[in-house]
């Protein structure tokens, strides 16, 4: 697949309503172009949605195992101060324009195009590159932890996972855990509050207790890849008018996870907190779980992660910049996080991919130069990893 093709590719891939869903057209088009290439794909739909989709596909055969990954949703683009149509990919200079174009439908593009252009040298390579495309990365990572579930990290030890990066390397990612806080109490005016129960003043209570104790108990614990724990309380809701004493009451907290105060750590102190709460106040409270993803850390000496940086840096050197690509760990999660669940503990795993600060942001961006230039690439990555040439 040449510049232009892979242009086209991305053009099409913009055009794709793909917010949080409907991932299977992007599938399907991926499927038809590896159709066309000789290369066998399979597109497996999602079991609570008909219109999401994973997709797999596979070029060479035996050991070693690439897996090369990255996700067909988007976030919403329905945010004000879109100055372009953002399902429209816009051309202007060198920046390209649209939603997704980040985060992350050209590293998505640019692994499709690697694939094409590997099938040309299947008969030269030493192992199989494995194209692993998901479907909702962005909310609770359905896609990913299907196929996990189903196998499809089997045998892969490397995985590239296409997210924006840029030109650094990611190795590592912190976990994360979204909680909501519930607070039921009893209507009353509030003349007299004694009739009734204070959703709101129990919440504060119990959000200063939970914060107290889980920042104390992550204090003095820090991983060396990753840093420390995060906790924000982020969202707080409750209470109707000044003259009512509120029945409920909300909080929703964002955690970031490393591996020294894990998920099931951070559930225990709470459930023990919720019990030791609800024992001794009138007021009840609950929590439920939404995201929760556990750290990844892949070795920092891997193979993949060395033929990352010095393809990459010479990629640098030729465009005439300083050639250090810095490698680090990071707070967000990725399909990662899931795809290697089960995965041996030497597994590489590094995140590079085409892409600036702009993801999630209206007026979403990328240099075109960064997207052609991440074409060679991956092809040169992948050429390495397989001994193709050798
Ligand atoms: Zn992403």
């Amino acid at each position: 697949m040449n510049e232009n093709e892979a242009m086209d590719l991305l053009r099409r891939f913009v055009g794709m309503h793909t917010e949080n869903g409907n991932e299977k057209i992007v599938a399907d088009e991926i499927k038809s172009i590896f159709d066309a290439a000789g290369i066998d794909s399979k597109v497996l739909t999602l079991d609570e949605d008909p219109k999401r989709a994973n997709l797999v596909a596979e070029v060479g055969h035996g050991e070693p195992v690439l897996g090369i990954t990255g996700h067909m949703d988007t976030v919403s683009a329905q945010q004000d101060g879109w100055e372009r149509d953002p399902f429209s990919l816009v051309e202007e200079g060198d920046m390209l324009y649209g939603r997704g174009v980040t985060d992350m439908k050209a590293g998505l593009a640019a692994m499709v195009a690697a694939m094409v252009n590997l099938k040309k040298h299947e008969g030269q390579m030493h192992g199989t590159v494995r194209f692993l495309a998901t479907a909702g990365e962005e909310v609770g990572m359905p896609g990913a932890t299907a196929l996990q579930a189903q196998g499809y990290m089997k045998g892969v030890e490397a995985l590239l996972v296409g997210e924006p990066s840029g030109y650094n390397i990611v190795y590592a990612t912190k976990g994360e855990l979204n909680l909501n806080i519930a607070m039921k109490g009893k209507a009353a005016h509030s003349s007299t509050p004694a009739a009734g129960i204070n959703a709101v003043e129990h919440l504060l209570e119990f959000l200063g207790t939970i914060s107290q104790r889980i920042k104390g108990a992550a204090e003095g614990k820090s991983n060396p890849d990753l840093g420390e724990t995060v906790f924000n309380i982020d969202v707080i809701r409750g209470g109707q008018q000044v003259n009512a004493i509120p029945e409920s009451a909300s909080a929703e907290i964002n955690m970031r996870i490393i591996p020294e105060f894990d998920n099931k750590a951070i559930l225990a102190i709470l459930d023990d907190e919720v019990a030791r709460f609800n024992a001794s106040h009138k007021a009840t409270v609950s929590y439920t779980v939404g995201m929760d993803i556990v750290p990844a850390i892949g070795p920092k000496d891997a193979r993949l992660l060395n033929i990352v940086k010095s393809v990459g840096e010479r990629h640098l050197k030729a465009q005439g910049k300083a050639a250090e690509i810095p490698v680090f760990g990071v707070s967000g999660g990725t399909d990662g996080s899931v795809l290697l669940l089960d995965s041996p503990k030497d597994t590489a795993y590094v995140m590079f991919g085409p892409g600036n600060d702009t993801m999630h942001c209206v007026n979403e961006s990328l240099p075109k130069s960064m997207f052609l230039d991440f074409l060679g690439i991956y092809d040169e990555i992948i050429d390495e990893y397989m001994g193709i040439g050798k």
